[in-house]
């Protein structure tokens, strides 16, 4: 037994070991990818579920490692927040995806939104606003087409620093977004006071809503509230027609998922907006 509890140990151990390595590596290898061209964006439609209308896009982050492969957003955005690289690829999202919606938005009449995801570190951090600033400046997008989105969690994290800093960006006229919605901790009074447009349903509550009744209600209340405080939904992660037929019913006012579309590529997105400016 002491033998078997040694080389569970060793392996706990090694196992521990490579996870330490790896973080470091993808330290060292996220401090160059920039530069290196190996960051890009996808883009995931957002449409209206009435008619199918896309009405705007998210920007997700992509690193394609020579090496490593692809690398999740899930894994490597918390290493570039905990060593402070987060500000400048965030910098970099906002400004390629300013740059693409202004390229999409040229003689269009329908207007399109742009939804970046903004991470805490970002929110805590001095230079958030004048980053925006600049970047809006730079790419010649209608401000009102940006939304940034930001977690419900790192919102609830500060949340007088949030409604500061929320108050300039709006002042902007950029919309606000609060992500995730109903996995943190919102107090209704912040929820109140925070000049947001729009609450995005999280996942977790999309996922087989049609044979959850709670995760249904969960959604229901969520839309009742929005309407309240008079903001948009977005139900994100819907993947089945089941679920579609839900958020229609419920009055979401925009769905993003797998049941329309995946997030594309820039070339495949601008061809997902040319097809349906054909209909
Ligand atoms: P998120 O902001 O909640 O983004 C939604 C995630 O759900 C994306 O994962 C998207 O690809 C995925 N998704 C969309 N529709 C479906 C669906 O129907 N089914 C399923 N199973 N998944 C769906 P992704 O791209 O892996 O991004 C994961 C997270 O990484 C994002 O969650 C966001 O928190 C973070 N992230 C991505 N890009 C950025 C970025 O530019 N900046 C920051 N700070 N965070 C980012
Ligand atoms: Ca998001
Ligand atoms: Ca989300
Ligand atoms: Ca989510």
């Amino acid at each position: 037994a002491k033998q078997n509890g040694r080389a569970r140990w060793m392996m706990f151990d090694q196992t521990m070991q490579e996870g330490a390595l790896r973080r470091l590596t993808l330290e060292a290898e996220l401090r160059l990818a920039v530069d290196a061209g190996q960051l890009y964006l996808q883009y995931q439609p957002i449409i209206t579920p009435q008619d199918g209308v896309i009405r705007g896009f998210e920007a997700l982050l992509r690193w394609r490692h020579p090496v490593l492969g692809m690398i999740s957003p899930v894994e490597f955005i918390p290493v570039a927040e905990e060593v402070g690289l987060i500000v400048r690829i965030g910098g970099w999202v906002l400004e390629e995806a300013c740059r693409q919606l202004c390229v999409w938005q040229q003689g269009r009449d329908l207007p399109l939104s742009m939804s970046v995801n903004i991470s805490a570190v970002q929110l805590a951090g001095g230079d958030l606003v004048d980053t925006v600033t600049r970047v809006l400046a730079e790419s010649g997008i209608a401000h009102g087409s940006l939304k940034l989105e930001l977690t419900e969690s790192a919102v609830m994290a500060d949340a007088e620093h949030a409604l500061a800093v929320f108050k300039e960006l709006q002042a902007l006229g950029v919309r606000l977004s609060l992500d995730d919605f109903g996995t943190g901790y919102s107090s209704l009074s912040h929820l109140r006071r925070l000049p947001i447009d729009t609450l995005k349903i999280d996942r977790s509550f999309v996922s087989a809503m049609d044979s959850h009744g709670d995760k249904r209600q969960i959604a229901e209340v969520v839309v009742m509230l929005a309407r309240t405080l008079g903001l948009d939904v977005v139900a994100e992660g819907v993947e089945t027609l089941a679920e579609l037929d839900i958020l229609r019913e419920i009055g979401s006012d925009f769905v993003q998922g797998y049941f329309y579309f995946r997030p594309l590529d820039g070339a495949a997105a601008t061809e997902a907006l040319a097809e349906q400016g054909a209909q």
